[in-house]
């Protein structure tokens, strides 16, 4: 009887179906299909591309996507108009429902930083104005303490880790801090979204934003407040432009 196996079933029993589904993938984790040649290891090719997609067109705002097409470039959505977002620009890579939620979920819950590298070079920065590049710092939209220390990273610092290197900006996730009691805006509207986010940012004692350009970045976006309680925040501290980037949107049905 041999004594050791060559992987413990403790581990074994801990990772269960799933994990060791996320360690050794055979199939895509969007489409199902056996993995031939995958560009980031977890996806086909075919799934993978969509990501590069071009995702538009958008308001020139938020970047929440129209579904029509008969706008000018600078058109703003309803709710930009209504009010406007501290933000100075928005836009994400993809929508939520699809390979972007899929990567972003193995992102979350089996913590591969990889997979945020993976993701920020498979990013179109080209589809997005120029502006929103031309930043002095990058700056993750901070997870609350109670968060960090259960899971032990930010999944949106891991992003803008990734991006800031691309773009070759410093990344800074000692600017903002998230701070009160800990709420989920799953499942609130817009406005409730709002005054649920509204105080939950700070920004660090003896930080200094004046007079700089700024790039937010998240993993998700949905109604974009997170991002301007955010925007606010770094605005008021004296920060000249605010430009705020998502790997994906949750958009509204
Ligand atoms: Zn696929
Ligand atoms: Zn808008």
């Amino acid at each position: 009887m041999p004594t050791t196996a060559p992987i413990g079933p403790s581990l074994l029993r801990k990772l269960g179906r799933r994990g060791l589904e996320w360690l050794f993938p055979a199939d895509c984790a969007a489409c199902e299909t056996p993995l031939k040649n995958a560009p980031c290891g977890w996806f086909c090719e075919d799934c993978w591309r969509q990501l590069a997609a071009p995702y538009g067109p958008v308001c020139d705002l938020c970047g929440l996507r129209f579904e029509s097409r008969e706008i000018t470039p600078a058109s703003h959505c309803g709710d930009c108009i209504k009010a406007p977002p501290a933000f100075d620009r928005a836009r994400v890579m993809a929508p939520y429902d699809g390979v972007a939620g899929k990567a972003l979920r193995l992102l979350k819950y089996a913590s591969y930083p990889a997979v945020a590298r993976a993701l920020v070079a498979q990013a179109d920065l080209a589809q997005a104005p120029a502006e929103l590049w031309r930043v002095e710092r990058v700056v993750p939209v901070p997870i609350h303490p109670n968060k960090l220390r259960s899971r032990g990273y930010n999944q949106a610092g891991r992003l803008a880790t990734a991006l800031a290197q691309r773009i070759g900006v410093p990344m800074d996730d000692g600017l903002l801090f998230r701070q009160g009691p800990q709420l989920s805006q799953v499942g609130l509207r817009r406005a409730a979204r709002q005054r649920n986010v509204r105080s939950a940012f700070r920004l660090a004692e003896g930080a200094n934003v004046d007079g700089l350009r700024l790039l937010l970045v998240d993993d998700v976006m949905t109604t974009g407040a997170t991002l301007s309680a955010c925007a606010r925040v770094l605005k008021r501290a004296g920060a000249r432009r605010v430009m705020a980037w998502s790997v994906a949107r949750q958009e509204r049905s």
